[in-house]
């Protein structure tokens, strides 16, 4: 099963790649797992990758597609494969099909509001990286680290109004994805809010529809 999981920030999309990857025995790629990994090991690709990181700009569309497809060819992607982050325009997700064609796309669907309060809440220890959530993974002490007892902050990133102006970049990159992949029938829209167990039964009855 070649599957495309697309998602906005904050929708839990890299821990239902985990899970699905794992209870699916299919590789879970990611673009930025990619990116660096490529970097790490010193590819031709991979040094274009980090001239270009390095000047803070975004890897362009050819050099991304060259290392997925790479990626693509490896012996373990045999059975399919769980791409996370990529495609995220039409153009990209036409020179997909032209490598591999996707069988399946899962589009995690989840409110604005939600995502608001799940990134809004997280809070990190600045001093051991740590990462706490106000409502569901709360320190004991309030703002206060359990691990090393350094007071937590909120990540720029994760400030509402950050927040408001990804969502927006998100759906509007992507809603012309999303119809594309619609033309072709292939797209299942699974509500994302629940727990992750939850949102993987939805995942598995939708990935049974398509079977059947
Ligand atoms: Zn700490």
């Amino acid at each position: 099963m070649k599957m495309v999981f697309l998602g906005p920030p904050g929708a839990g999309k890299g821990t239902l790649s985990s899970l699905a990857s794992k209870r699916l025995g299919l590789p879970h790629i990611s673009t930025g797992d990619l990116f660096r990994e490529a970097v790490r090991r010193e590819t031709e690709l991979g040094k274009k990758v980090k001239g270009i990181m390095a000047e803070g700009k975004l890897v362009p569309d050819e050099l991304t597609i060259a290392l997925v497809s790479e990626r693509l060819a490896a012996p373990d992607t045999a059975s399919g494969w769980i791409l996370d982050g990529f495609p995220r325009t039409i153009p990209q997700a036409e020179a997909l099909q032209a490598i591999e064609p996707v069988d399946l796309v899962v589009d995690f669907d989840v409110g604005d509001e939600l995502i608001l309060m799940r990134l809004t809440g997280r809070r990190v220890c600045g001093s051991c990286g740590k990462i706490y959530h106000v409502a569901t993974m709360p320190p004991k002490v309030e703002g206060v680290c359990d691990v090393c007892g350094k007071p937590l902050t909120t990540r720029p990133d994760d400030r509402e109004e950050a927040i408001r102006t990804r969502l927006a970049a998100y759906r509007e990159q992507t809603q012309p994805l999303i119809a594309w992949y619609g033309e072709q029938g292939i797209i299942e829209s699974i509500d994302g809010s629940g727990s992750p167990e939850t949102v993987y039964g939805l995942f598995a009855g939708a990935l049974a529809r398509h079977h059947s």
